[in-house]
This record gives C-alpha cells, structure tokens and sequence, in this order.
C-alpha cells in the first residue's frame, strides 16, 4: 500500500512544516488538502502549484483551528480523508505567573483540542475506506519541557497522550495513530527570528543558529521540512503497519539528552 491515490488532509499547511508534510505527501502521489484560517488567493495559489507540479488533486479549505465546529466541517468539505496530519500550532513564551488566559485558551484549542475534533469527524471515514493514518505533529516539547512554555508543553504532551488513546481503540483495525516529535525546524515562522537575535547579541547569523536556537539540538543542524515529510510518508507506508501509539522523534538528538 502506498499513499498513491490516497487524500491527505493536512491541518495548518500553508507555511513551514504543514506545506512541507503536504508537498512530500503530494509527490509520493496523494492527494492534499491544505488548511488554514486566513483563505487569502496565496493560500488558493498554493494548492494550484502542488496539484500542478505533482499532478495530483489539491485543494485548499479555510477552517479556523480554534473552533471545533470548524474543525470538524474541514473533515466533511474534504471529503475523502485517508490521512490525517494535525499540523496547525501557535506558541506564546512567558512566565506562567504572567501566562496570559487567552493565550493559553488558545494554544490549548489550537494545538491540542483541534486535533480530538478531526480525529473524531476523520475515523469513520478512514473505517468506512478501510485504511487509515493519524499523523499528530507534536514536539521535543510532548516529551521534555522548557521553561515559559507551559501552554505548548502542556499540548504537545496531550497530544502524545491522545496518540496513544486513539491507537488503542484502531489496534484491531487498518488504523494507525502516531506523533512525530520534531526538534527545531528551520520554518519561516524560525528564520523570521534570525535577523533580530543577530542585532541583540551582536552574533552572527551562523552563531546565532549555533549558540542560540540550537543549544539544546546536539546535531547542531535544524531538522527540515523534507525530513518531516519524508516521516509522515513512512508512517503511512506498509513497513510501518505495526507502528502506532508512539512518537517519533526527528529532533537531531535533543530528547536523548
Ligand atoms: P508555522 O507558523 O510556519 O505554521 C503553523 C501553521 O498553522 C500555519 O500554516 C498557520 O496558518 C496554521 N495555523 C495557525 N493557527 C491556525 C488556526 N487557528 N487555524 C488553522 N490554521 C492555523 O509553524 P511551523 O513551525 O511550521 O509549525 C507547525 C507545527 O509544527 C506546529 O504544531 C508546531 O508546534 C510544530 N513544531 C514546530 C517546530 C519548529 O521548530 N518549527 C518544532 C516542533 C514542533
């Protein structure tokens, strides 16, 4: 079984890791679904260029990640949903003490509770198919904390939690449920960070990747996009059939730390 033929929706992808994940999945042959709240012609353009490039069918829905009602209907207007990647994720830095509410509520609903609501709306489409994938984008962060990151890590931990619920109740069918654990990914939401962390410590921008964003990555080097794909593809391949209710992680070494 390949993913050839196959329609991946993939939630949070008209940037960095979730068009990275949706390309790869596109040139292996599927067929995608690009998702995010902010339906501007880019977004639109985005999916005429894959389904041109790759040959496959790809659309892209607006749905705000946030909503659960939203979330669900992302399911239902694509249609087919074969594969599954909950990609869509925001962060906030900040003491917990002075964690704002809404920023948590936020993160909590956007890179946690999102995912229960298409998970719910995709399985009995991946049943009625008779094969599935659930890919959850989680993090370094569902296994390991950092400081001023309670709301992300409190995600991304719930998230890995929810992996392994969910492949629990698929064991007996062609479902299979797994998070990938990325480490730090060179997204443009991450070269955007570059240029004024150079300016602050008067570093350059070789150094600021080294003795700044990449202090806790022992490769030194970011994980990339490509890679995350490339990840997402094997998941879904039939090497990977008895793979599921665990992570991945694809993090240069940072977990093992
Ligand atoms: P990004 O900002 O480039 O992408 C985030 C995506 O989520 C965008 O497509 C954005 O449109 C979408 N999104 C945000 N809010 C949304 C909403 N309310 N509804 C629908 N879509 C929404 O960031 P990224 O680095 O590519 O992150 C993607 C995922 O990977 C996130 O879950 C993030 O936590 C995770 N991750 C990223 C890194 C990294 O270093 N970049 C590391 C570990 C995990």
């Amino acid at each position: 079984m390949s993913v050839k033929g196959k329609t991946a929706v993939v939630t949070g992808s008209n940037s960095g890791i979730g068009l990275g994940v949706a390309r790869e999945l596109a040139k292996a042959g599927a067929n995608v679904v690009l998702n995010s709240f902010t339906d501007r012609d880019e977004d639109h353009a985005i999916a005429a260029e894959i389904a041109k490039e790759f040959g496959v069918e790809a659309r892209y829905i607006q749905a705000d990640m946030s909503k659960a009602d939203q979330c669900r209907a992302l399911i239902e207007n694509a249609g087919q949903c074969d594969i599954l990647v909950n990609n869509a994720g925001i962060q906030h830095v900040e003491p917990i003490d002075t964690f704002p509410t809404e920023k948590w509520d936020a993160i909590i609903a956007i890179n946690l509770t999102s995912a229960f609501h298409t998970i719910a709306a995709a399985l009995p489409k991946m049943r009625a198919a008779g094969w599935g994938r659930v890919l959850n984008i989680a993090s370094a962060h569902g296994l390991t904390a950092s400081p001023y990151k309670s709301a992300y890590v409190a995600a991304k931990h719930g998230i890995v939690g929810m992996t392994k619920t969910v492949a629990l109740e698929t064991a007996e069918e062609p479902i299979t449920c797994n998070a990938v654990c990325p480490g730090y990914v060179l997204t443009p939401l991450v070269e955007a960070q570059i240029p004024d962390t150079m300016e602050k410590y008067n570093m350059s921008r070789e150094d600021v990747i080294k003795k700044v964003m990449l202090e806790r990555q022992p490769s030194r080097e970011f994980a990339t996009v490509e890679q995350l794909g490339g990840t997402v593809n094997f998941l879904c391949s039939d090497a990977a059939k008895q793979i599921t209710g665990t992570t991945i992680s694809v993090d240069g070494g940072w977990t093992a730390l």
